[in-house]
Parts: C-alpha cells; structure tokens; sequence
C-alpha cells in the first residue's frame, strides 16, 4: 500500500514510512492511496474472530512492508488480557433492555481509549526502529489522557525515550499520580510553569529547529498518526460483530469527539464496508465539529477561545484529523483539500453550503451534537440511575447525544472513552460518591513523583533533551 498527502503530495512510501513522519512534506496529513473494502462474504468471514486476529484482518490491507508472522505477533502482544484486562479487549454492554450499548475502550492501562491505538505504536515503533536501526525521542505536550497512554505504552521501550510536557498543577489528582508515578530511565515528566498551550508552543518551537529535530531524532505520537487512526477502526468491527445482527443489518455509533481521531475510524471502517449508519460526533461547550455538521461551516477557534470544561480531552479549537475526513469527503481530491485548508491557515472559514460536498458530507451519515456541563451532571445521574452504570464524563457527553438520534430499532453504540475514576471530582458531583477505581491505582497519589519543573523556555528545554540523551548514550554498555 502506498501512501499520499491529503493535499497532493504522492509517493510518502509505505505503512513503516508514515509511521515515523508526522505531517507529510507538504503540510499534510498522510493517507492510503486506495481504502480496500471488505465484501459481504469477506465480512461474514471476520465475524467471530478473537480481537488480535481481527486487528489483523482490518489492518494488514494498510500495511505491506511488515512480514505476516511479525505483524500477528505484534498484534497479540498489543492486544493481550494482561494488558486490557479483558479477554474481549474491548466488551460491549447492552444499557438495560434499550437499544444503546456501551462499547469498554477504556480497561488498558491509563483507563482511556487512547491505550487501544497507543500500546500498538509502542510495539510497531520498536519494531520499525530495530529494524531501520534508528531511534526516536518522541516530545509532547498533553493535558492529560495522551500523556500517560503515550508513558505506559512506551515503557521499557530500548529504542524510544519520551519527554512530556504538562501545565504544572493543572492536570487531574489522578491524571498527576498517574503520569508522574512512572519512575523509568526512557521516561521524562516535564512540568511547565504554564498552561497546556504554552506546553504546546513550547513543542512547536523545538520542532522549528530543524537542525536540533533531525540530530536528535525529535518524533510525535499525536493523534494524526496514521497507525493509532487504523488501530482504532478495528473496535469498531468487534462492535458490530458483537451486536450478533443479521448479515447487512446497520448499526449506528456516538462517539465524544476532539480531534475527531477516534468518529474518524469509524468512517474509515464505514469505508471499508461495514454497515455503520449514522456516526454521532459529540462535542461539548467547544462544538467547532457540532457547528460545521448542522451548519456547514468549519470554522477553527483561537486558543483563547477554547472553554475548560469538565470534559477537558474534548476541549479543542480544530479538530486535526478533520483534515482527513474532507480530503474523503471530496473524493481524495488534494487540490481541493489543499484549497480549504489555505482558509483554515489563514483563520478563514471554510464554507461547503452551496457546493456540491455539503451533499457527500450529509450522505456521509455524520451527525453532531453538543452538551454542557449541566448536561453532563445529569447524563452521568440518569444513567446510574436508570442502567446501574457509572460513566465519566466524556462518555456521558457521548451517550446523551446518541440518545438524541437514537432509532427505534437500530442499536446505538456508545464509546467509553474513559473511565469514571480519572474524572472523580466530576463524577462525585453529578452522584454524590466517589466512582470505584481498579486495584491497581489503590493509593497512586501516595507514590513518590518522578518529574522535572520548567520554566517556559523552549532553551532551557533543549538543554534537558540534550543532558538526558548524553546521560543515556554514557550509561550504555
Ligand atoms: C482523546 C479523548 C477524546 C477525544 O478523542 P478524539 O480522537 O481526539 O476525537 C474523548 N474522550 C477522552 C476521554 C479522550 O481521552
């Protein structure tokens, strides 16, 4: 399979290419150049399959330069019941006798579905660097769930070292605890007197340099990483199959959107011939991807426009993966990609009411909707009340508004992008008690904490990159 640019660039190589390149030489983000689809044969044949050989059958199509034996393998480490603590890996549960459903993506390590698309870049990252002989210094910044899910799936990692920005103090008791307890020689915590855009610019700055990026082999695990987009489809699959409905029959699905990685999965496994209707995109107070599906206008906000909100991994001003969906949605059209996204550089709206995409988003099957925080509250009491169910709040953003298009009939699948515990203190306020926390997360915040403050100065960050890395090369045999 060879892979191309959402804005016209050809040739960016295979599957092991674009897994190490971040955006495409041209700005753009990095694409199969065909989507293979499955026949309804084919499909009758996935069901039932155990969830790493599914894995296999959604992903293999996309990726060609990684011999069979050593993909599968890959696969079965990733997907394990040690690491998911499910032998499903990703069970699906019916919310009383009604017609919704809620889909766990959230049982691995960090307790968020990030781990689901984050543990099998781990895996491919070491396996691609062995074998090109390279390594990778991957630096980010996160407000909290890509942080830790990046931590935990690279630990142990010989090839890979992380360094992670945080706004200190800002982030969960819990999300804290979590990331700052990892006390491992490939993992720095980095906390900036800042908020999480200052983290972020702090990032730019050091990727700018182009010299310091490619002599310390700076790389990204962000969410247009084309790897963690094809892991996330294959749950989509394990959905559906699980639902046991008659061959052809569509389910719909709703999924709490940011930057819109995760509902853009489900397209892509929509491409691919499974029958998914409707795919619900819930945002909350920042609804940038609510406004565009009812209005056709994609308009990006600053970041000083985008609201905190109790649903902070939803709290984005674009959506970067959206990229993707238009560059589809205009029938892999590069130029027009390009053309739209000149308007989003330049903070413009992009407008697609009178033409003719506004027809191909609508028989897309998106839908979007937007929840407050009162709205949260009451979703989160409602559906302990009503299911016997506690939900976090992203998941509750994602449930009430599939509930708004749910249809009389068709299952609606809710993802579960999180667990309550990492959102305790809103959890606590909508039911009055603290949500159950799995055992091993007993007393985290008692652990001792492994992390370095920093003042936001993109030198002074060089500086630790480059004293930690001289530490590792010395301490090597
Ligand atoms: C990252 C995240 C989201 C948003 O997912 P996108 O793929 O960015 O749309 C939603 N909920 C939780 C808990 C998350 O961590």
């Amino acid at each position: 399979m060879k892979y191309v640019s959402t804005r016209g660039l050809r040739d960016l190589g295979g599957f092991s290419d674009v897994l190490l390149m971040g955006l495409a030489p041209d700005g753009g983000l990095a694409m199969p150049e065909r989507i293979p689809t499955f026949g309804p044969d084919e499909l009758e044949g996935l069901r039932g399959l155990e969830y790493s050989a599914l894995a296999y059958a959604v992903m293999r199509p996309f990726i060609d330069d990684i011999p069979e034996a050593d993909l599968r393998q890959m696969l079965r480490a990733t997907y394990h019941p040690d690491v998911f603590h499910s032998a499903e890996i990703t069970p699906l549960v019916r919310l009383g006798d009604s017609d919704l459903y809620l889909l766990e993506l959230s049982n691995g390590p960090s307790l968020a579905f990030k781990d689901i698309a984050m543990q099998f870049l781990g895996h491919v990252f070491e396996y691609v660097l062995e074998w090109r002989g390279e390594h990778l210094n991957i630096l980010g910044a996160t407000s909290g769930d890509t942080g830790s899910a990046a931590e935990y799936a690279m630990l142990g990692k010989a090839r890979v070292n992380v360094f992670m920005l945080s706004p200190h103090g800002r982030m969960s008791a819990f999300q804290q605890a979590q990331m700052f307890s990892i006390d491992e020689p490939n993992i720095f915590n980095i906390t900036v007197d800042g908020v999480f855009d200052d983290c972020q610019d702090l990032v730019k700055e050091v990727n700018a340099d182009a010299e310091f990026k490619a002599r310390y082999t700076i790389g990204a695990v962000n969410s247009i990483n084309w790897a963690r987009v094809l892991a996330q489809a294959v749950y989509y699959f394990k959905a559906y199959f699980a639902l046991n409905l008659p061959t052809g029959q569509t389910a719909d699905f709703s999924v709490p959107s940011g930057n819109f990685g995760n509902v853009f999965a489900g397209y892509l496994a929509k491409r691919m011939g499974l029958p998914i209707g409707q795919l619900v995109v819930a945002s909350n107070e920042n609804d940038v991807l609510h406004e565009f599906f009812s209005t056709g206008v994609y308009h990006v906000r600053r970041a000083a426009q985008v609201a905190q909100t109790s649903s902070p991994s939803m709290d984005i001003g674009k959506a970067s993966n959206f990229e993707r969906y238009l560059y589809l949605v205009a029938g892999a059209d590069g130029v027009q990609t390009r053309a739209w996204w000149d308007e989003v550089g330049g903070s413009r709206p992009v407008d697609l009411r009178d033409s003719g995409h506004w027809d191909a988003v609508k028989a897309s099957g998106f839908v979007g909707g937007r929840s407050s925080h009162q709205d949260r509250l009451d979703t989160i009491r409602r559906a302990d009340g009503e299911f016997g169910r506690l939900i976090d709040p992203h998941t509750a953003d994602g449930l009430l508004v599939g509930e708004r298009y749910a249809r009389p009939g068709v299952p609606m699948v809710c993802l579960e992008t999180a667990l309550p515990a990492k959102f305790e203190r809103t959890v606590e306020e909508a039911v009055n008690r603290i949500p159950p926390r799995p055992e091993r997360f007993e007393g985290i915040e008692k652990l001792p904490r492994y992390f370095t403050v920093m003042d936001n100065d993109a030198a002074a960050l060089k500086a630790f990159v480059v004293k930690k890395l001289e530490a590792t090369l010395k301490a090597a045999p």
